[in-house]
């Protein structure tokens, strides 16, 4: 059996549970076995999983699980498994995912590969992934040899789909541990999208000059309905926030559309956005390396091309 974590924000389900659930169906079709969704604390809607391939989906709730708990979650999800006699557990690699698996992997004994891009291929007992490494440079295939297998999976690369009809939902009674930490307190970063999940982002760079300049880019970005981003100097001082900071010491991202405006392309920032299925550039320097990485590019200052770019969009949706 798949086991598949779909995680939920404030009760509702994000894209990526549903393409974590459309990666277990199809790992669990290649197994010949079945995938089963479980899902932690209150959620909305939880038998729909089921129309993504999930058979079955399992809920723990109980004052442990009221509060996100990288320990508690963990030991569900483990105790989940062993209960369920799942020996394959996926989920979405994301900062829950990433907090959570290793300590799912140590509780079970087994072998993980975080961030898998693949739908396994099964060899016996084992099951091989596809994970994208020295920062998208490359592409590893590890072979998960252990009773237990963890795989987190990286958003966006794996289409949605719809198979299946609204499944049945039963609560799971767990004996989990005492939390060890507690919240003090929640701040939503941003209205938009989360970036890892964004579809659509546009970021910019040390070329805006000043965070006063930023509206150029949040009237495109409200126009695409994208989410913000930037390169990380800019969230070195200050002039946007940490989390929109992408790259390969910030949030790597893998969106549809990536719009970058005024910055160079250092390898650095591309380590995290050069996975885009589409990139444009806009740069007013034309040798500028980011070009050498885009499919379109504009050399043109940002502050003419920006916003003629976003009254283009709104006539276009008009
Ligand atoms: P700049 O390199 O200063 O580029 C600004 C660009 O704007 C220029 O190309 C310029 O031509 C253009 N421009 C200026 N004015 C205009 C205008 N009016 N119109 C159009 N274009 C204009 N960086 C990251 O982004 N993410 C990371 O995760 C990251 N990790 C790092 C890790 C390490 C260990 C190190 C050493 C560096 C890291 N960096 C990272 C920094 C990286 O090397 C670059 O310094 C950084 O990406 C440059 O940011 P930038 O492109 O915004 O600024």
């Amino acid at each position: 059996m798949v086991l598949v974590f779909a995680e939920a924000t404030n009760g509702k389900f994000k894209k990526a549970a549903h393409e974590a659930i459309t990666y277990g169906t199809k790992t669990a079709a290649a197994m010949g076995t079945e995938c089963v969704a479980l899902t932690i604390g209150q959620v909305e809607n939880a038998g729909d999983l089921g129309r993504f391939g999930a058979t079955k989906v399992y809920n723990v709730n109980s004052d442990a699980t009221a509060t996100f708990d990288s320990g508690v979650y963990a030991a569900a999800i483990a105790e989940a498994a062993k209960q369920l006699g799942a020996k394959v557990i996926v989920m979405i690699h994301d900062s829950t995912g990433k907090s959570v698996m290793g300590r799912v992997a140590a509780r079970l004994d087994a072998g993980s590969a975080p961030g898998v891009n693949s739908v396994p291929t099964v060899s016996g007992g084992g099951l091989t992934v596809r994970k994208s490494v020295f920062s998208g440079k490359a592409f590893a295939e590890v072979e998960i040899t252990s009773e237990y297998k963890v795989i987190s999976v990286a958003g966006n690369s794996i289409p949605v789909e719809e198979t299946g009809a609204a499944a049945t939902v039963e609560s799971l009674d767990l004996a989990l541990p005492a939390s060890r930490t507690k919240v003090l307190e929640t701040q939503r970063a941003t209205g938009r999208i989360p970036l890892p999940e964004a579809e659509l982002v546009v970021s910019g760079g040390r070329g805006l000059k000043g965070p006063e300049n930023w509206n150029v880019i949040e009237d495109l970005a409200e126009a695409l309905g994208a989410t913000t981003a930037c390169s990380r100097p800019v969230a070195d001082v200050d002039w946007r926030p940490h989390h929109e900071h992408v790259g390969q010491t910030g949030v790597a991202i893998r969106p549809n559309l990536y719009i970058a405006a005024g910055i160079s392309g250092a390898i650095q920032h591309l380590a995290g956005v050069n996975n885009s299925k589409t990139i444009v550039v806009i740069n007013k320097d034309p040798e500028a390396p980011f070009f050498k990485a885009a499919d379109y590019g504009v050399v043109g200052d940002l502050f003419e091309v920006l916003p003629k770019l976003t009254e283009a969009v709104k006539a276009y949706k008009a």
